[in-house]
């Protein structure tokens, strides 16, 4: 799950865009108005994500982007950070083949249940399920995070 961003300076509080990391609001009071936010961080560590203005519109987001977001998610990378334009991008994180499994299940339901979803990434909209788990085989294949074996549950 995506959480809040902050960053402490001097006893003030900044409140960062989960996204893109702009500063959404700064100067947070610890003792005022902003007390139970401040308490329910301290408490779990986390609160909600939240949004700037610019990214605060899920609708601008490609299906493409959901999926990698949820890929990045999955290994506890940062979205931002991982720099597809580079090759190779997909050998800097290794998931386990149970995660990949969760993803490979995620995905094929996510392409079943929006047709949109299909049309933007394969020009197609009435995908059965076998295709879109075939499609989401495909998509792994090219673009996957590396596979890591655990010893642990291997043998079981
Ligand atoms: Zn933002």
């Amino acid at each position: 799950m995506k959480t809040a961003i902050y960053k402490y300076n001097n006893g003030n509080g900044a409140l960062l865009c989960s996204r893109c990391r702009v500063i959404i609001r700064e100067g947070i009071d610890f003792t005022g108005k902003d007390t139970e936010l401040m308490m329910e961080i301290l408490r779990n560590g986390k609160v909600e994500a939240q949004y700037c203005e610019d990214c605060d519109t899920p609708k601008s987001l490609t299906h493409l982007e959901v999926i990698f977001s949820t890929m990045c998610m999955l290994v506890g990378a940062d979205y931002n950070s991982v720099d597809r334009t580079k090759e190779d991008w997909y050998l800097e994180y290794e998931w386990t083949p149970e995660i990949e499994k969760q993803f490979s299940e995620w995905m094929s339901d996510y392409l079943h249940k929006l047709p949109k979803a299909q049309l933007e990434l394969y020009g197609r909209r009435y995908m059965r399920k076998d295709e879109c788990r075939e499609a989401v085989q495909m998509f792994l294949l090219s673009y996957g995070w590396k596979t890591k074996t655990n010893w642990r549950t291997e043998n079981v």
